[in-house]
């Protein structure tokens, strides 16, 4: 690694700091704030940026991508409502904070990246850190249909529609969270699958995500 991994009070208070930042812009499931808590964002960044790692925003991680900013994490896993022991389809690894995030809240993560330095990246480092997920190289928006099905499916990047492949691979009960519209702006799109061909769906807010490439997106 090219700097040592060390957590000091200047990361914990940060930590802290927007954990409280996070609650007062809506995030109220504990469980999810006491993850935020708990993932040192600023291993995910060079050490000369680490000033950064606990602002509210997105920040480059290479190869054009991005680590999403802690309130659209914070969204996404409260939209998730995961319980212990959920198995979670996690398309677009890229660095894998989201991932930390899933793993404090119990979740067994399948997550897929399509940009291979990313994942060789991110599947060497995460291990490292103590997080344990099962990690894959490729087009997720065909989602990953060996494992399914999934109790929960998370996309970070923003689709042109919701991939019905995906819905296929949801249980009965489980719930989709991905954003959904244009390359300028998307909605936070909840589908939960009622029934073997129920589904409901929700449009939430608006967020801006990196485009989601690939045979069933961009
Ligand atoms: N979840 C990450 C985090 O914790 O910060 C941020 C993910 S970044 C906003 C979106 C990622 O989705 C990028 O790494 C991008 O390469 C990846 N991506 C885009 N299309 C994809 C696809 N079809 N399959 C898998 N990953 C994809």
């Amino acid at each position: 690694m090219a700097y040592k991994y060390v957590d000091n009070y200047r990361e914990k208070g940060a930590r802290k700091k927007l954990v409280q930042e996070l609650k007062a812009k809506g995030i109220s499931d504990a469980k999810v704030l006491e993850a935020i808590g708990k993932v040192k964002r600023h291993y995910f960044f060079d050490e000369t940026f680490w000033a950064q790692a606990y602002l509210d925003k997105a920040f480059p991680i290479g190869e054009g991508q991005t680590i999403s900013n802690p309130y659209t994490v914070a969204y996404q896993s409260e939209l998730l409502h995961i319980q212990r022991g959920d198995k979670v389809l996690e398309i677009g690894t890229g660095c894998g904070y989201q991932t930390c995030v899933l793993l404090e809240l119990g979740a067994q993560v399948f997550t897929i990246e399509r940009q291979e330095k990313l994942y060789q990246r991110t599947s060497q480092v995460l291990p490292h850190l103590g997080y344990k997920a099962n990690f894959f190289l490729g087009d997720g928006s065909k989602g990953i249909a060996e494992y399914a099905p999934y109790d929960k499916i998370i996309v970070t990047a923003g689709a042109p529609m919701v991939p019905q492949i995906l819905l296929k691979q949801l249980k009965v009960g489980g719930i989709l969270v991905i954003p959904v519209g244009d390359e300028k702006a998307q909605k936070m799109v909840t589908v939960i699958r009622v029934g073997e061909n129920d589904f409901d769906k929700i449009v939430l807010d608006t967020f801006r995500f990196v485009p989601l490439l690939g045979d069933q997106a961009w």
